[in-house]
């Protein structure tokens, strides 16, 4: 019987660390990257999802990865008991063998495979400064933008499933601020940080009224989706450096 192609578990969290210099950035009270959960030792094949959960897991072990990267884990309020559906996450992939990686704001702040560098290049965007600093390392960016308004909102009802458009603000910005998953934090530094525009993922309803108040154009694309774009990225590369397959765990998540 042939051995499948096989590289070491901690040669491949030790890549994961350093691309994406885990201990760079603080994350959230709570919050954990880095590997989560070992597996016996071995990866033969790489997968991305964006979220922990039982779903996501069991679908991740059917198709066979043994390292599974997400960008939203498992541990966000340690310590937690593990019952109910927390077992059954953990029962999941230690039965199937899988190792799982988190790796959240290193994930979004990333300037070549991080969630908001990604979503600027899909603008056509590639000159950009840092926006959202946070202990020094900036989770967001801005990038100059020749598209008005309304060429900027069809090109993102192409590449997105559902976009909430608040336009509030220039029909010809010249620049925009990318912020993945939540934008809560960053709708109140747009216009110090000399911008009107926002894409982001997902916004709470007080917003609209701060667009209208401060003239600003917020594009809402969802959270899962302005996240898939970094654990794929980060996912191909280890393929290709390891020799191994990936796969992107997709889930119906429609937030
Ligand atoms: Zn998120």
């Amino acid at each position: 019987m042939r051995t499948r192609i096989s590289a070491a578990l901690d040669d491949v969290v030790l890549q994961c660390d350093t691309r994406t210099r885990r201990h760079a950035f603080k994350d959230a009270p709570g919050a954990f990257n880095g590997l989560q959960l070992a597996n016996g030792g071995r990866v033969t094949k790489i997968g991305a999802a964006v979220d922990a959960g039982v779903i996501p897991f069991q679908k991740a072990v059917a198709a066979g990865v043994d390292f599974l990267i997400v960008h939203h884990g498992m541990y966000w309020d340690m310590p937690r008991a593990l019952t109910g559906a927390a077992y059954r996450r953990v029962a999941t992939l230690v039965t199937g063998n899988c190792a799982l990686y988190a790796s959240h704001l290193p994930l979004d702040g990333h300037p070549e495979i991080g969630n908001n560098a990604l979503l600027a290049k899909q603008l056509g965007s590639t000159r950009r400064r840092p926006f959202l600093v946070r202990d020094g390392e900036a989770v967001g960016c801005i990038a100059d933008t020749r598209l008005s308004r309304a060429s900027l909102r069809r090109k993102l009802e192409k590449l997105y499933p559902r976009v909430v458009a608040i336009e509030c603000g220039s029909a010809r910005p010249t620049s925009v601020a990318f912020c993945s998953g939540s934008g809560n934090s960053a709708v109140p530094e747009l216009v110090s940080a000399g911008t009107d525009t926002l894409i982001t993922g997902e916004l709470r309803e007080e917003w609209f009224n701060r667009a209208q108040e401060d003239k600003l154009n917020l594009y809402c694309c969802g959270h899962y989706a302005t996240e898939v774009h970094a654990v794929q990225a980060l996912a191909a590369e280890l393929a290709e450096k390891f020799q191994l397959s990936w796969e992107f765990i997709a889930t119906e998540n429609p937030l």
